[in-house]
């Protein structure tokens, strides 16, 4: 690196630091979805900060609180509890609906039920209409806390944490079902409709996993917020 170059980087970082430092203190009004301070809104569609709000959600209720205020998501916040030994409940909500029916109520952390509702409400319901001219009325899942390890292997499922959720189907205002296991494969609207929903699956979490991936994900797009960024 010249030292031209050096400098010209130097002075960008320098001016990087003083606007985010004047965003900090006030000085400089951005929009909330442009500031990493904001409190994150699920009603504006997700951008480059989303992730790290979400993962701001983690360990703070109260921050969780603020950002699924904006939503229409039906939950109960959960006490913090370890119903086994290694596998822990902290900042959990029981979600029992949202714009959609649910077929059961399910837990989730809190930054799984935030990404949801972004999913559901930037992702799943855009899909519908653009596909179907309606939106879906009922989410069918396989569940969310499971305190077990991933299938054939000595790792600790994001299950065991409430931190994952496998969705298997979906129903449409006429009663039209689309279930993964029956329709991932095909050419028709169906097939099309679960194609878009798996990619806002990977907009919206940060691991989305689907039939493509493994036969054990064969019938549902299986998504978590643990570690890094995949999409398969
Ligand atoms: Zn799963």
């Amino acid at each position: 690196m010249d030292m031209t170059f050096g400098r010209f980087l130097l002075v960008l970082i320098l001016l990087a630091a003083g606007f985010a430092f004047a965003v900090w203190r006030g000085f400089v009004q951005v929009p909330d979805r442009w500031n990493p301070w904001a409190p994150l809104d699920l009603r504006e569609p997700p951008n480059l900060l989303t992730g790290f709000k979400l993962r701001l959600l983690e360990g703070d209720r109260a921050l969780c609180e603020q950002a699924l205020a904006t939503s229409d998501l039906d939950y109960q916040a959960v006490p913090d509890s370890q119903p086994e030994p290694t596998c822990p409940l902290e900042n959990t909500v029981r979600i029992r609906g949202s714009e959609v029916r649910f077929n059961s109520a399910f837990l989730a952390t809190c930054p799984l039920a935030a990404a949801y509702v972004l999913f559901e409400r930037h992702g799943l319901q855009p899909a519908a209409q653009a596909v179907f001219g309606q939106p879906v009325a009922r989410v069918e899942h396989f569940g969310s806390f499971a305190c077990r390890n991933i299938a054939r292997s000595n790792r600790r499922s994001q299950h065991a944490t409430a931190n994952a959720l496998d969705l298997a189907g979906f129903r449409l205002a006429d009663g039209t079902r689309i279930t993964v296991a029956r329709d991932w494969r095909g050419e028709g609207d169906k097939a099309r409709f679960l194609r878009e929903v798996h990619k806002a699956a990977c907009r919206a979490f940060n691991i989305t996993l689907g039939p493509e991936y493994n036969a054990a994900h064969h019938d549902h797009f299986h998504v978590d917020m643990g570690g890094f960024r995949t999409c398969r």
